[in-house]
């Protein structure tokens, strides 16, 4: 087992790229070519790709190359579910045939090449190998910063993710089973599997351009999967809200003994502000806080539902 070359299943989700899509797979299946030629993966190595109901030529272009290319596996999701839902989708599906899977992004942002080195990694007895990216000189200096914040937030809250790791990884077998008992329907991948433990390892890349296209990720959906990653895997703001009412009622009390002292003392209540600034302040709080225990309901209410993640509606290169 140990020398044997491992299957190799490359796991793409794609919504909308059909300027890359073509060219993505070329260069994976290249890629792909050349590991089997070096006995670096089992010539049973496949690239699975999952089209996130795209509304573009996408799942067309899919169709007609893999009539050519026998390395193509790929499914397509009866309705759009983001990102973290169509990786969900394509790890889950494509686990049993492979011995490791690697996620990548169709735009090949994420450099390929080290897709190669994330296999040795594997073969040294890693499960989980992170690709985590060297420089961002290629994203916006926007995008950039905000991550940075972001991360450093997270690790504030106490929530383990990689600076600079976003969803390119090796997963092992055992691994990907495991990812099934993770039956959150709030995912943030990137929080689930360095929580998993196993031997893990890192490898280094640089981030390149997008080649063609744009990006899927505009400013909303980076909003939306930076909430989720934090009210996903923290409960800290909860507690903050604890504290910081606390905190008020403590002032509260002081302020109390103090107006008692004023009116010993015969003085005069200051004026019309400073009686209308703490009614604004704690009616400002007050909303914040419901609005961030609103989040967790939200979450809790989408979860006991336990609706299915995603729904495969088409195959293609199945080999079951
Ligand atoms: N993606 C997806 N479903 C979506 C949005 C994006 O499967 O609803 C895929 C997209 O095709 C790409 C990956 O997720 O392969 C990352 O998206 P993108 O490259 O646009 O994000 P960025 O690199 O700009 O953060
Ligand atoms: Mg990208």
């Amino acid at each position: 087992m140990e020398n044997h070359p491992p299957v190799l299943g490359i796991v793409v989700p794609c919504y909308n790229e059909q300027e890359v899509i073509a060219s993505s797979i070329e260069a994976l299946s290249e890629l792909l070519f050349r590991f089997t030629e070096q006995e670096l993966v089992d010539n049973k190595s496949f690239i699975g790709i999952v089209d996130d109901r795209s509304k573009d030529a996408t799942w067309k272009l899919i169709s007609e190359i893999s009539e050519k290319n026998p390395r193509i596996r790929a499914i397509r999701l009866a309705a759009n579910r983001g990102h973290q839902f169509a990786l969900l989708a394509g790890l889950l599906e494509f686990r049993k045939d492979a011995d490791c899977l690697v996620s990548i992004d169709a735009d090949l942002q994420d450099d390929a090449v080290v897709i190669g080195q994330m296999v040795e990694k594997f073969r040294q007895g890693n499960d989980i190998v992170f690709g985590v990216r060297n420089k961002r000189a290629t994203d916006t200096f926007f995008k950039r910063t905000t991550a940075y914040i972001f991360y450093r937030f997270l690790k504030i809250l106490g929530i383990n993710v990689l600076h600079n790791h976003a969803d390119f990884r090796l997963t092992s077998r055992r691994v990907n089973e495991e990812l099934e008992h993770f039956s959150e329907v709030n995912l943030f991948l990137r929080g689930i599997f360095p929580l998993m433990g196993f031997n893990t390892s890192i490898v280094h890349y640089a981030r390149s351009e997008r080649t063609a296209g744009t990006t899927k990720y505009p400013l909303k959906k980076m909003i939306s999967l930076a909430l989720d990653g934090i009210t996903s895997f923290s409960t800290v703001p909860l507690r903050i809200i604890t504290v910081l009412g606390f905190l008020v009622f403590i002032v509260c009390i002081l302020l109390m003994g103090y107006a008692f002292w004023a009116y010993l003392s015969g003085r005069t209540i200051a004026g019309w502000f400073s009686t209308v600034l703490p009614f604004y302040f704690l009616g400002g709080i007050q909303i914040l806080c419901i609005g961030i225990i609103g989040e967790y309901l939200g979450k809790i209410y989408k979860e006991v539902k336990r609706r299915p993640r995603f729904i495969v509606d088409e195959r293609i290169g199945d080999i079951r």
